[in-house]
């Protein structure tokens, strides 16, 4: 499985389409798709049906759909886009910004 440089919970910046220009949370990471669900991004209004019987009532509901990670940019705190690369910190792999040399750290 590829591991993607985005993870969950990070910031990034949209690329590409009508959210683009937007700065906000990953909620997901889908890695065999290689996307992204990003908050308030990509937002699609779903029909839902009222069923019988159940405690739901029919109407509108709003989701994200997935975003491929190449139209999204990881953001640094220092630099705003990042160049995001891989290093070797021990027996770690951490990210860093290859303009400022920051150290992005995994939100858990
Ligand atoms: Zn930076």
């Amino acid at each position: 499985m590829p591991s993607l440089m985005i993870h969950r919970n990070d910031t990034v910046k949209v690329l590409t389409g009508a959210d683009r220009g937007k700065t906000q949370r990953v909620l997901r990471v889908i890695p065999d798709k290689s996307a992204v669900l990003v908050e308030h991004v990509r937002v699609v209004k779903k029909t839902v049906s009222s069923k019988t019987g159940q405690n739901t009532r029919g109407g509108i509901a709003e989701q994200e759909s997935p975003i491929h990670v190449s139209n999204v940019a990881l953001v640094c705190p220092n630099c705003g886009i990042a160049r995001v690369a891989m290093k070797k910190d021990g027996a770690m792999r951490v990210r860093y910004c290859k303009k400022c040399g920051q150290t992005l750290p995994t939100k858990k």
